[in-house]
């Protein structure tokens, strides 16, 4: 139970995710979070790096879906500008969400990911949806409103599994 809560992988932010390693492992698309995995959670628009990131998935073919808890009005507005195709209120870690971007980018869920800064919603809900997940450390220290709390339960969680030696990252959060 608790390895669902358990990342494929862990990086240090999205930029240190590249086209190449990606396609590597046969992926086609990216399912990522918004607030805190590609930009602060109180910043409302991409900043000029994250635009060239963006660039350079789309120059590889590689499919984007911004999938996110937040209200329409934070994610259309942040993901409108970018052309980037979006679903907000997706009520991670349920599943269903991760299942409607995979089928709106015609892909299987072995060729999509699932990047998030949070264990709680993006690294579980991925795990149960049987997708390849991504930890990334958060954007900013701070958090919203609703997810300070969450951040109390991930920080038990991660301490559990240094202790058993199942991760060996150790300034993330
Ligand atoms: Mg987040």
């Amino acid at each position: 139970m608790l390895n669902l809560f358990l990342p494929s992988e862990h990086v240090k932010s999205i930029f240190a995710i590249t086209p190449e390693q990606l396609k590597e492992k046969g992926i086609k698309g990216i399912i990522t979070d918004l607030d805190n995995t590609l930009v602060e959670w109180d910043r409302p628009n991409a900043t000029p790096k994250l635009i060239e990131w963006f660039d350079e998935m789309r120059k590889n073919d590689i499919l984007v879906t911004i999938v996110s808890n937040n209200n329409e009005q934070r994610v259309k507005s942040f993901s409108d500008p970018l052309g980037i195709p979006f679903i907000f209120q997706a009520r991670k870690p349920m599943t269903k969400a991760f299942r409607k971007a995979i089928k709106q980018m015609g892909l299987k869920r072995e060729e999509a990911v699932v990047i998030g800064d949070q264990l709680l919603t993006d690294v579980f809900g991925g795990n149960r949806g049987g997708f390849h997940t991504i930890l990334v450390v958060p954007v900013a220290k701070t958090d919203g409103f609703f997810t300070k709390f969450n951040r109390k339960i991930e920080r038990r969680i991660l301490n559990f599994f240094r202790k058993k030696g199942m991760i060996n990252w150790e300034d993330s959060l």
